[in-house]
């Protein structure tokens, strides 16, 4: 399964540029040691005193954090088992929403944060809110920009649920954009794909433009 997840987004060319043969190596032995030293000379540089009672542990710790947690979704052993109910002739849209997420923006290596809306119309499998989840962070625990992580989920979720009829928006809040002080305060960049009948019929795509702005006024 997870190979094939790989596959499909490199077919679509929207696999991340990375290598990912590199990190399922990187959890142990020279590799790993190599990682943490090179962290260690990057803080050195920086001034960082590593030997302090502070700081001795950071780069041991900051390293399991990227492995374990912040970059987990570049090793797709950790591609969540998926398991889909059976349809039972239910053939109107199923809409999820405020499904939170954390990632990464590749740009600036700071978090960017937010909610997803997920919808979409059951062809022979219906699957769980908390499986939608898992797979939007699987794909957000990458470096990423917004828009590859909105057409990544999109394309995994057609491809898993064989339907075309699936939707989904994105609004997140980029830590690079307000440290930077380009936007102060709260903003938000809102990105989506509409598939299918969300793509072909109005009522459908009216409905979740709706959804959208619904959801752009709860954030602010
Ligand atoms: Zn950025």
């Amino acid at each position: 399964m997870q190979h094939k997840i790989h596959r499909l987004l490199m077919q679509h060319k929207l696999e991340n540029p990375i290598d990912f043969s590199r990190f399922s190596v990187l959890s142990n032995g020279k590799e790993h040691k190599d990682l943490v030293n090179s962290l260690a000379i990057f803080l050195n540089n920086l001034g960082f005193n590593l030997d302090s009672d502070e700081l001795q542990n950071t780069k041991n710790k900051a390293i399991e954090l990227i492995l374990n947690t912040t970059f987990k979704g570049l090793n797709y052993n950790n591609f969540p088992e998926v398991s889909l109910g059976k349809n039972n002739n239910y053939n109107s849209p199923i809409i999820c929403s405020g499904i939170t997420f954390n990632s990464t923006c590749e740009h600036h290596l700071v978090p960017f944060s937010g909610n997803a809306i997920f919808a979409y119309i059951p062809n022979k499998h219906i699957i769980g809110l908390g499986q939608i989840s898992k797979i939007i962070n699987f794909f957000a625990r990458r470096p990423q920009i917004q828009e590859r992580l909105n057409k990544q989920i999109f394309i995994v979720m057609q491809y898993l649920l064989k339907t075309k009829d699936v939707a989904i928006a994105i609004n997140a809040s980029h830590e690079c954009i307000t440290r930077l002080g380009e936007l102060p305060g709260k903003s938000n960049i809102t990105t989506f794909e509409l598939g299918g009948k969300f793509n072909e019929e109005n009522n459908l795509s009216n409905t979740f433009y709706t959804l959208i702005n619904n959801f752009n006024q709860a954030k602010s």
